[in-house]
């Protein structure tokens, strides 16, 4: 048996396959081929068409069960792009007449079908070259073999690492354990386990992705350890602690219905922080009072184009709807730092944590703002919502957001379009903000305070850094200070504060945020009743 250890980010045990994921590097080489390997590399090419139009079937009708009519209708042009005969003629001729490899003709044929939509002058049209690149590379991680990352069955996954919108592709019905090499506790990858509840580990330095593909192992989260073909008795104790826990996780249910208050009777709100539409049933199923955090830029992540309004009113109307009469919080567009999106055009920075990113990317693209704000207004009429703007260190950003925020309610009411009542909130994520509470509280309805980023700032501790590990201390007492100044200020306003950070969900602060007056506590759903559960061991009178 062969063990590897590494950091532990979610506990838990899993037991099963080991599947590796392979990043996708294409290696497009100009080879010219000959005469007779003509008809190989055609069928190549078909091959990979066909298994890329059934993806895409498959996508569409997945779209349709959770993102509605709009997005589904992407994969349906797709599916449609892949039978266009002047696409399949180019690649195929670039085969046939100029004696191309199959990857070559695919990257050359779509790259200029791509060409074609870019060069219209219609905007409809030029976006529709996003759709044929992403298609090109469907059909490359087909060619590569690359399509090989999805899963066909419950796996543990192992990885070199993971993007966020890697990790926001995976099937999370099928994925069992999460481990990789690199990677930090604070990132957004591992903020998606947490949300997921996997076991997961990172710095695992001695997995070996060449070897490990398909064997059976056991992921110790607890120990952050993994063990890759264990004996039958080492299996059997996990199987036991792995089915202990699933009974822990259903006597938790019994604290479904229950108040989030004190033994001396203070209550505080316990909501959810959730990515999309996709999260609304761990909402209910973990009885959370409502949602505090809706990182809003996964729906931009899970999105093939800059989402319409329209998509983007579908996504939050149905989170409302399904949720109402519960508070859910939508925080704007945070994109940037380790979130990238290709179709954003982002340049590439030396600082990317410290600069353009979440709201200052939408106060310099004031159209992309406005597509969110509108979408965000018309929902409000669906349910009971909150909007907050996150990366917020001074006052002007606030009052500008707000603004645009009245330009787009104007518009809206000029259309004669319902919006609802809702509430207008800001992220406490950066000392600025924080030290600054006071002044912002004034404008804000309520402040809720992002401890994964107010750490990283505070403490100048890259939450993407792996070696800086060691040196972040979560429960540093500057960040704990500058929560209880943030508490203080928003009290002295009358203003409710939560938090949303990670740091919400650590059991082990729950009666220090108690006592500091903490109104609200906003962690992945999984996290929910166990918090609940703490919250009701506490006396603050004792
Ligand atoms: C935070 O910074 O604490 C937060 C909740 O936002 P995110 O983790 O998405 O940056
Ligand atoms: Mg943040």
């Amino acid at each position: 048996m062969i063990t590897a250890s590494g950091l532990k980010v979610v506990g838990g045990i899993a037991l099963g396959k080991i599947k590796v994921y392979k990043p996708a590097v294409y290696d497009i080489k100009e080879n010219l081929i000959n005469e007779q390997d003509v008809n190989s590399e055609l069928e190549k090419f078909e091959a990979a068409r066909l298994n890329v139009q059934a993806q895409q079937h498959e996508l569409y009708e997945k779209a349709l069960e959770t993102s509605g009519e709009e997005t589904a209708g992407i994969f349906e042009a797709h599916e449609l792009m892949l039978d266009d005969e002047d696409l399949i003629d180019s690649c195929k001729e670039l085969i046939i007449d100029e004696r191309h490899n199959a990857a070559f003709a695919v990257d050359a044929g779509f790259e200029s079908a791509a060409q074609m939509f870019r060069e219209m002058d219609d905007p409809y049209f030029q976006a529709r070259s996003a759709d044929v690149i992403d298609l090109k590379t469907a059909m490359l991680d087909a060619l590569f073999g690359f399509e090989s990352n999805k899963l066909t069955e419950p796996s543990i996954l192992i990885a070199e690492d993971l993007a966020p919108s890697e990790t926001v592709k995976l099937d999370k019905s099928l994925l069992l354990g999460l481990v990789t090499r690199e990677g930090s506790s604070n990132s957004h990858t591992a903020i998606l386990a947490r949300s997921m509840n996997l076991p997961t580990i990172i710095q695992c330095k001695d997995i070996k992705l060449d070897e490990w593909d398909g064997k059976f192992a056991v992921l110790d989260g607890y120990n952050a350890t993994l063990y890759i073909e264990p004996d039958a008795e080492l299996t059997a104790k996990f199987k036991a602690q792995h089915d202990e826990d699933l009974k822990k996780l259903e006597a938790l249910k019994n604290l479904k219905g229950k108040a989030s208050m004190t033994r001396d009777g203070r209550k505080i709100k316990i909501y959810a922080n959730i990515g999309g539409p996709e999260d609304i049933s761990a909402v209910l199923d973990n009885d959370a009072e409502g949602v505090g955090l809706f990182r809003s830029e996964f729906v931009y992540l899970n999105s093939k184009e800059d989402p319409s309004e329209e998509a983007q009113f579908n996504a939050y109307k149905k989170v409302l709807e399904a949720l109402a009469p519960r508070q859910v919080i939508i925080r704007t567009c945070d994109i940037g730092a380790d979130k990238t999106i290709s179709y954003m055009n982002l340049d590439k920075e030396e600082n990317p944590a410290l600069g353009f990113r979440a709201i200052r990317i939408c106060l310099t693209r004031k159209d992309f703002f406005k597509r969110q704000l509108r979408a965000l207004l018309r929902a409000s009429a669906y349910g009971n919502l909150g909007i907050m703007f996150p990366m917020i260190t001074s006052l002007w950003e606030l009052k500008e957001c707000k603004n645009i925020l009245d330009e787009c309610k104007q518009e809206l009411e000029r259309e004669r379009i319902k919006i609802g009542e809702f509430e207008v909130g800001i992220m406490i994520e950066t000392p600025a903000a924080a030290v600054c509470a006071d002044e912002l509280a004034e404008e804000a309805d309520f402040f809720s305070i992002g401890t994964n980023d107010l750490t990283q700032y505070t403490c100048a501790i890259d939450r993407q850094n792996a070696k800086l590990e060691r040196f972040a201390d979560t429960h540093h007492p500057a960040v704990l200070k500058l929560i209880k100044m943030t508490i203080d200020a928003g009290h002295k306003h009358n203003i409710w504060v939560g938090i949303c950070g990670e740091l919400g969900a650590d059991l082990s602060l729950t009666e220090t945020f108690l006592k500091m007056g903490i109104d609200e506590l906003s962690v992945n759903p999984k996290s929910v009743l166990p918090l609940r559960g703490e919250v009701r061991s506490v006396s603050l009178n004792k």
